[in-house]
């Protein structure tokens, strides 16, 4: 058994919701997971952002244009009679659902109710249309098995008894369809698993049932080793450990958040990055492989600044860093790179908002020094620092470049180094050719 779940604009029209029951109807017995049609969620936030603000013909509008958009779906998608009126039914409940918020006051409660409905539509529409072709699927809904406990974290053991329960009474269906991101909370209620929370779904039902694959769908062909933008040549990343993943979540591979794949990294389960348009290219897997030495990618990211606090307090003397990291701690600003010397430190930052308060406050510890306008570039891969070769090579593929700071040993899997900005293209290319 496999999990496939299948991102918004993989679903994003009548037409890719055709497609996508293609690739679905391949197999028997898997559990599809989809998101909300592209543009959906961003809707049902806006409905609720006006009703939170008493500007019901602002919702009103929001809810039109939307329930517009549901009805050319069901007409494109449909092609009988039947077909087209339960469909139609369908997305006619939950509109009237959400008219019906139209004459409350909302609660946090009627919100969590209002984004649910996008992936009920999703999945409502999807299943008519395979019981249209005849496809014996069956349609799981997550608000019967999907929960999550007092502290937001899946309740693993319900979720894995009713989910099979809800299997084993179905011997004899093809395909199962269910909804991402939707869940019920402690007490019972709707609610979801923040944005983007589709991934999340995919991956916990994958862990509970053990599953072999679980294949997140997007239209984008896996990782690649570059930055395909500013590089030629790049290539999807065959295989990479879930750290190595994390590691790349940072810059921007935003296809998949450390935490969403969490359960699928704790189970062992493998977890592959496949592309809708181009159904058969191998994509990416991301597995606890064991390490094999090898450069996996590079990846940048902009808008850094760079902070230098130098002070001669700091030779021998402890608690200066406890110092330097209470002041961004005070000013809700995470350190992404650091550097260290005897005298100094050297810290990375991508959010400036706070950039002002924070040098005034270090200032009271030493001389503070600020480059903006920075990138950092990260290569990631198997880095264990026994094995002698990477570290030279990326300094080697450097070496016509100006180097603010570098940092590795935080973890096996990544060094990072950060440039200029005007540099940082010259830097990827550099490396992609020195490294692969
Ligand atoms: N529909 C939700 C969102 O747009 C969840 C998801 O797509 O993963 O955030
Ligand atoms: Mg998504």
């Amino acid at each position: 058994m496999k999990v496939l779940k299948f991102g918004g604009t993989s679903v994003g029209s009548a037409a890719r919701i055709k497609h996508v029951a293609d690739l679905i109807c391949r197999e028997r017995r898997n559990v599809v997971v989809l998101s909300a049609m592209s543009g959906t969620t961003n809707s049902l936030v806006e409905i609720a952002e006006y009703l939170y603000k008493g500007n019901v013909p602002g919702a009103q509008e929001v809810l039109n244009t939307l329930e517009r958009k549901y009805e050319s779906v069901v007409d494109e998608l449909m092609s009988t009679d039947d077909g087209r009126r339960k469909a139609s039914s369908a997305i006619d409940r939950v509109f009237a659902l959400l008219r019906s918020f139209l004459s409350e006051t909302l609660s946090e409660a009627g919100e969590k109710e209002i984004l649910a409905q996008g992936e009920l539509m999703s999945t409502a529409l999807m299943q008519c249309f395979l019981e249209e072709r005849g496809m014996r699927s069956v349609l799981l809904p997550a608000l019967d098995y999907m929960r999550t406990l007092e502290n937001g974290e899946p309740d693993m053991q319900h979720i894995s008894v009713r989910l099979k329960r809800m299997l084993d009474l179905e011997p004899e269906a093809d395909l199962f369809i269910t909804q991402g991101y939707i869940c019920r909370n402690d007490h019972g209620g709707i609610d979801n698993l923040k944005r983007g929370g589709s991934d999340y779904t995919a991956s916990i039902i994958g862990a509970v049932l053990d599953v072999d694959e679980i294949q997140i769908w997007t239209d984008i062909d896996g990782m690649h080793n570059n930055d395909p933008r500013f590089v030629d040549g790049t290539r999807p990343v065959e295989r990479l450990h879930f750290e190595e993943a994390a590691e790349l979540a940072y810059f921007g591979a935003k296809i998949l958040h450390p935490s969403c794949v969490l359960p699928a990294k704790l189970h062992n389960i493998p977890v592959r990055l496949l592309n809708t348009m181009q159904p058969e290219a191998a994509g990416t897997v991301i597995y606890n492989f064991a390490p094999d030495g090898s450069l996996k990618a590079v990846a940048a990211k902009d808008n850094i600044t760079a902070i230098k606090i130098k002070s001669g307090r700091m030779l021998l003397a402890y608690g200066f860093l406890h110092k330097v990291f209470e002041t961004f701690e005070k000013h809700r600003t995470s350190i992404d790179m650091m550097a260290t010397s005897e005298v100094g430190v050297s810290v990375s930052i991508d959010d400036d908002s706070r950039l002002a308060a924070i040098v005034d406050d270090l200032k009271h510890f030493g001389t503070v020094i600020v480059d903006r306008n920075m990138v950092i570039i990260c290569v990631v891969g198997d880095l264990e620092w026994q094995s002698c070769h990477f570290q030279a090579k990326v300094l080697d593929a450097l070496s016509g470049i100006p180097v603010r700071m570098i940092s590795y040993g935080g973890s096996n899997y990544n060094i990072s180094v950060l440039v200029r900005k005007q540099d940082k293209i010259k830097a990827l290319k550099a490396l992609s050719d020195k490294l692969f």
